[in-house]
């Protein structure tokens, strides 16, 4: 599932939108604009300039000169492409917006768990509640030491599924949650309240550090997802990961351990039993 870093490569690729105006808008699947309808989002974004498209956690949002918004969410199989408006749209094509310039933004989705919701800008807490619920983005808002030790004291849970509650976070996701944890050299399966603060600071510049290497090489494409960017190229920090998807292997880091590979709230969890403690 895409997380921040290729959400945010996403964004990034969009930036070429802002300024152009969506002169029509077509749906394919309903189930993709379940949470409204077609109706609502043709009617939203015909006509309207792209002003702005931010991102919070994996929550992707378009700004318009219009009263609505869009939000995108890729879920699992998602993509957002930017591609000539005239070429054959790929397979599982379910929301096309064609621009003044002969571009189209196309969201693509094999599974159809993404969403492409419009909605206006005073209904966002009841439409899309999900969004006032999320914690901080490492990327937008920086996590401070402060904060963690705040969010984790006297707390049981374990540290993975810390990382992965997005009311704590916002935008990772089990990739980067197994990576951070590596990076910060703590096991994923301790209770967050017993780590140290000089833990917590190990584990905010993990999160910082391993984020903004992931963004920088396009996020992470694997074999069994379809990630790419608006271009439709993959990532490439799948070739850099220390442990996630590595089970078994020698760890590239302390070059003793083996990576143990345990389930963490129906999560897959990857660690080197050595170097994270
Ligand atoms: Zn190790």
């Amino acid at each position: 599932m895409p997380e921040l870093p290729e959400v945010e490569t996403v964004r990034r690729g969009l930036n070429t939108v802002v300024g152009r105006r969506i002169v029509s808008a077509t749906v394919g699947r309903d189930r993709v604009v379940r949470r409204t309808s077609a109706q609502t989002l043709i009617d939203g974004v015909t006509g309207v300039e792209i002003t702005a498209v931010q991102r919070r956690g994996k929550y992707l949002v378009i700004h318009t000169t219009g009263d609505q918004r869009v939000m995108i969410h890729l879920r699992m199989s998602g993509q957002v492409l930017i591609t000539a408006a005239d070429s054959a749209p790929p397979a599982h094509t379910h929301v096309r917006m064609t621009l003044d310039d002969r571009r189209e933004i196309r969201f693509v989705d094999p599974r159809t768990f993404g969403e492409v919701v419009a909605y206006r800008v005073r209904d966002e807490p009841e439409v899309v509640p999900e969004l006032i619920r999320l914690g901080p983005d490492p990327l937008v808002d920086g996590i401070a030491t402060k904060y963690v030790v705040a969010a984790f004291a006297g707390r049981r849970r374990r540290l993975k599924d810390a990382l992965l509650d997005q009311s704590v976070i916002a935008g990772i996701g089990n990739i980067y949650g197994d990576e951070i944890c590596h990076a910060a050299r703590i096991s994923p399966l301790r209770p967050v309240g017993s780590v140290n603060r000089r833990g917590v600071v190990r584990l905010t510049d993990a999160i910082h550090r391993v984020l903004a290497d992931a963004v920088a090489a396009g996020g992470s494409t694997l074999g069994d997802a379809q990630y790419v960017g608006v271009d439709g190229a993959a990532g490439t920090f799948q070739n850099h990961h220390r442990v996630y998807g590595r089970t078994g292997l020698r760890c590239r880091t302390c070059g003793r351990g083996l990576i143990r590979r345990t389930v963490v709230s129906q999560r897959s969890t990857h660690h080197c039993p050595v170097c994270q403690r």
